[in-house]
């Protein structure tokens, strides 16, 4: 809570309650819901907030830096309270997304300078397979 309260003062935006629903909701997550997703979570506790405003709070945390949105492919953005640089992982079964920790490819932006003649700022690597949970239901299939 500290850092979104110093981040939201430095910037001179208000810190609204909505804004701060929508970042809790993501840090006590690390599915990568979607913006209907987390709607749809905070309507029990705030049932006038509409998914219009669910998205303006995302913009605005995205653009400070809290939140990381990230599109795997879908016709949709998810997105991740955890916001330091890491690749993810999409289970092609489920649909559900994880982070994939112990991985980096910074030395991969060296690679594709040398290849493009870019100053590379970043690069975005996202990995496709099947869970562990769909993999023992695979199982359970097979067996039977
Ligand atoms: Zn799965
Ligand atoms: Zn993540």
């Amino acid at each position: 809570m500290d850092t979104i309260t110093s981040i939201f003062r430095e910037k001179k935006l208000k810190l609204t309650p909505q804004r701060i629903a929508v970042y809790k909701y993501l840090q006590s997550t690390m599915e990568h819901p979607s913006a209907e997703t987390i709607y749809k979570a905070l309507q029990p506790e705030y049932p006038t907030m509409s998914l219009a405003t669910v998205y303006k709070a995302l913009k605005t945390l995205v653009e400070v830096g809290l939140v990381s949105e990230i599109n795997v492919g879908e016709g949709n953005f998810r997105y991740d309270g955890n916001s330091s640089c890491h690749p993810h992982i999409q289970c092609m079964s489920c649909a559900r997304v994880d982070d994939l920790s112990g991985v980096c490819f910074t030395e991969l932006n060296e690679t594709a300078k040398q290849n493009s003649n870019y100053e590379i700022i970043s690069n975005k690597v996202y990995f496709y397979g099947i869970c562990s949970d769909c993999q023992k239901k695979q199982k359970d299939i097979t067996s039977n």
